[in-house]
């Protein structure tokens, strides 16, 4: 049966003073297919209550706790129940809310790292794949219409065998014990309990991997890493630097850091193949850079009508014509349109088309679960050159 409605979105996190959970719902409600319509969003209960009343929320429908919002969603009829939930709570609670909604029958939208460990990321896949559930995972970077034409100009071997792949995400923001002040965000990232095994490795690190992996359809097999607290007395590491060997045997390089000061989200990777050289930053995301062999470097823009022309994927993911900047919160409602179409065709029984289902799922969580922990086995190891684990 045709889904002739905005689909309904229930978060779980996004309560006051939090980063995350404001950018999804903006962004969710983007293109008008989502519309908030519940939500757990605070440990604290009261503070929970609070967002749903800035929200204009119905108070019945902002919930104490997850648990509570499960069963008293699940019992609503088909429609008027949440489709799907936004998970956007620190990286601990993602495992048993996931399981817990795909369990109850609910769609996913999930916040990186997936997990806490690569076996609950198994366990979600494995979930979700006997499921007909839709689950997105919000690597937001793979999102941005110039990456995905440097994806297609990859796949039509316009760059040629990739050789090598460099990328970097350094931040500065943790260069000083920003968390000894209590500041929220500081305080749970560097505490083992609360952000997994890794601290920058897998806030930001597993971004830069996803990225690498995204553009070119290689996966990452050998990592030779070294992690570093340079803090005194935090915990997890600030500072991550990798190299990498991939399953085609191309090389590549990773670094991402959050000691380094100035830096802010300087996302940005470079693609070596044997006929062409791309080179992406996400502070500058509207071009994509292409140098050919003897050739003038181009620039290529985004929004423009040869862009549309060579990438129906950067089309389809533009909102703007050329010269009117598209950027983070645009990158983040692109991931929502196509998983928002993407479940639509689960309730009708259909299956969505490729460009639909180009969006990061529970597969791309476990890769970057996998990549943690390969990086941090390979950041302690003497040997140093770690195989990535299947
Ligand atoms: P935050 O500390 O700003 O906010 C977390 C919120 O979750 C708070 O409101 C907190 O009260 C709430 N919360 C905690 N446990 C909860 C529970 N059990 N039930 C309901 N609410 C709960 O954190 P943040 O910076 O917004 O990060 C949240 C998540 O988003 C993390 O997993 C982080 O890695 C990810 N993140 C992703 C991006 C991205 O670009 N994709 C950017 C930032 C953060």
């Amino acid at each position: 049966m045709a889904v002739n409605r905005k689909l309904k979105m229930g978060m779980v996190g996004g309560g006051p003073g939090a980063f995350i959970g404001e950018v999804h719902r903006k962004a969710a409600r983007m293109d008008g297919q989502i519309e908030l319509v519940a939500g757990a969003f605070d440990i604290d209960p009261k503070k929970s209550k609070a967002t749903g009343k800035e929200l204009y929320l119905d108070p019945k429908r902002v919930y104490g706790d997850y648990e509570e919002m499960i069963a008293a969603e699940a019992a609503l009829p088909p429609g008027e129940r949440i489709d799907f939930v936004a998970i956007t709570t620190p990286n601990n609670w993602h495992f048993p809310i996931a399981r817990d909604f795909l369990k109850a029958g609910f769609h996913v939208m999930c916040e990186k790292p997936m997990t806490l460990t690569s076996q609950q990321a198994k366990e979600l896949q494995k979930l979700v794949k006997k499921s007909k559930l839709v689950f997105g995972l919000m690597h937001n970077y793979t999102g941005y219409p110039m990456v995905k034409l440097a994806k297609d100009m990859v796949t039509k071997n316009d760059v040629g065998k990739i050789r090598k792949v460099v990328v970097q995400y350094p931040q500065g923001w943790l260069a000083t014990a920003l968390e000894k002040t209590g500041q929220m965000q500081a305080s749970w990232r560097t505490d083992p309990k609360q952000s997994g095994a890794g601290g920058c490795v897998g806030d930001i690190g597993t971004h830069a991997a996803n990225l690498a992996e995204y553009i070119t359809g290689l996966k990452i097999t050998h990592i030779c890493a070294e992690l570093t607290s340079f803090v005194p007395g935090r915990l997890l590491d600030d500072d991550c630097n990798c190299l990498l060997k991939f399953d085609s045997g191309a090389k590549g390089v990773l670094h991402a850091s959050q000691i380094s000061h100035g830096e802010e989200n300087n996302l940005a990777i470079w693609v070596h193949g044997e006929k062409a050289s791309l080179e992406w930053h996400q502070e500058h995301p509207n071009y994509l850079y292409v140098r050919r062999p003897s050739k003038p470097e181009e620039v290529w823009k985004r929004g423009n009508d040869y862009v549309a022309a060579y990438s129906k994927a950067a089309a389809r993911n533009t909102r703007l014509p050329s010269g009117h900047p598209e950027a983070f919160f645009e990158a983040f409602a692109n991931n929502y349109a196509n998983f928002a179409e993407t479940v639509k065709c689960a309730i009708e029984g259909k299956k969505a088309e490729a460009l639909a289902l180009d969006f990061p799922g529970v597969d791309e969580g476990v890769r970057g679960m996998l990549f943690i922990e390969t990086v941090v086995a390979s950041s302690k190891s003497a040997k140093k050159w770690t195989a990535l684990k299947k």
